[in-house]
């Protein structure tokens, strides 16, 4: 037995999985966007199994997209980070990227720290054969629902707050152009599933649900959900379509209840999307990017632009250095500037920016306040 077959030796001897099986779970490209709660156990698991691993003809490889920073309180559910990333702020992709390197070191990883919006959501999903939605909350997941009903590729829908917890492979009805892309999951007319909007026609709004910040998590609820996404996503991988029951599973930590619902025939005739093709997140002006809260935490993300040059960044950072003290440093691909505004009095205490491969985004800590977080900016980085 060949090394790389000794690693992957427990997964081969499953059913429809085996050398063939193997092969397309290492040429698969696979997108993960959100790594939190879901999307940590999401990335460790595919990446565990040997997505990435170039183990096919195919160059695979896993992409990550999280525009946060690792927090202290992420810690009790997000498996991939540790003690260190929280003190240093480190950006979730590049945090993940590197411990995932130190489980699989030929693994090909591309962390993004971005901002998923309508402008950006179709690049990062045309590049991929299946999406994994790791997602809190539901403006960005109509987005990559419009994505994967557009382009035709299967989305492991997942969601998880308190004691509950939810998830679904969505195989979208429609044309698309996924074949011309080259991706390595089909399936029939026939074994379609609905799409997000069949299931839930009006998306929640902001706050109309209980988050994981309003409700709490048990970090097990999202590791049971997250196993479902990896699992499923595998399966769908290496065995096929035909092979995965079109189920949504949803979950009661506390009554202990477990039921599966079947998705055969629930396509929404109406639905404005898989049916009449009408892909209302992407066209939304309001998905684009911009100034939001972020869950869970009391900041404000700004989206900045797009990736800075040098001189670009070092005129930031100069600029920056009048603000207070600054801290910089490198995590893979993204530079990370902190500066402490809390010797300024009132109002927000501190600024991140973390300019990546893909987007320059910054953080303002200690408001919830749109319009204070966009004054800070103003004041400080001068746009
Ligand atoms: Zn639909």
């Amino acid at each position: 037995m060949s090394l790389p077959e000794a690693r992957y030796q427990r997964q081969m001897q499953l059913p429809r999985f085996g050398a063939e099986g193997q092969a397309r779970i290492g040429a698969a490209r696979v997108l993960v966007v959100g790594c939190g709660a879901l999307g940590t156990v999401v990335c460790e698991q595919l990446v565990r199994a040997g997505v990435g691993s170039r183990g096919g003809s195919g160059s695979g490889s896993l992409t990550i997209v999280d525009r946060d920073t690792v927090e202290l309180s992420n810690l009790q559910r997000q498996t991939l980070f540790t003690e260190q990333d929280a003190r240093r702020g480190v950006p979730k992709a590049e945090a993940a990227k590197a411990r995932l390197a130190q489980v699989h070191s030929t693994a090909v990883v591309r962390a993004f720290v971005d901002d998923l919006h309508a402008a950006n959501a179709l690049d990062y999903a045309k590049r991929c054969d299946l999406i994994v939605d790791c997602l809190d909350n539901f403006e960005t997941r109509a987005l990559l629902n419009d994505c994967a009903v557009a382009l035709r590729l299967p989305l492991m829908y997942g969601g998880a707050v308190g004691l509950t917890g939810m998830s679904a492979a969505l195989l979208p009805h429609g044309e698309g152009v996924h074949a011309a892309f080259g991706g390595s999951v089909g399936w029939s007319d026939a074994r379609t599933t609905p799409c997000l909007r069949c299931l839930m026609p009006d998306l929640p709004a902001p706050g109309e649900v209980a988050s994981c910040e309003s409700a709490g998590i048990l970090g097990a609820t999202a590791g049971i959900v997250a196993s479902l996404q990896a699992g499923t996503a595998l399966r769908l991988l290496a065995e096929g379509a035909e092979h995965v029951p079109a189920q949504l599973v949803r979950f009661d930590l506390s009554s202990l209840r477990f039921e599966s619902v079947s998705l055969a025939g629930a396509r929404d005739a109406s639905c404005s999307c898989c049916m009449a093709r009408r892909f209302a997140a992407l066209e939304s002006p309001h998905a684009t990017a911009g100034c939001r809260v972020v869950c869970g935490r009391n900041a404000v993300e700004v989206h900045l632009g797009g990736a800075l040059g040098e001189e670009e960044f070092a005129r930031l950072e100069s600029r920056l250095r009048g603000a207070g003290v600054v801290a910089s440093s490198l995590h893979g691909g993204t530079r990370l500037v902190k500066v402490d505004l809390s010797a300024q009095g009132e109002g927000p205490t501190g600024i991140s920016v973390l300019a990546g491969d893909a987007a320059t985004l910054a953080i303002v800590d200690g408001t919830r306040d749109l319009e204070q977080a966009r004054a800070t900016i103003a004041r400080w980085i001068g746009v």
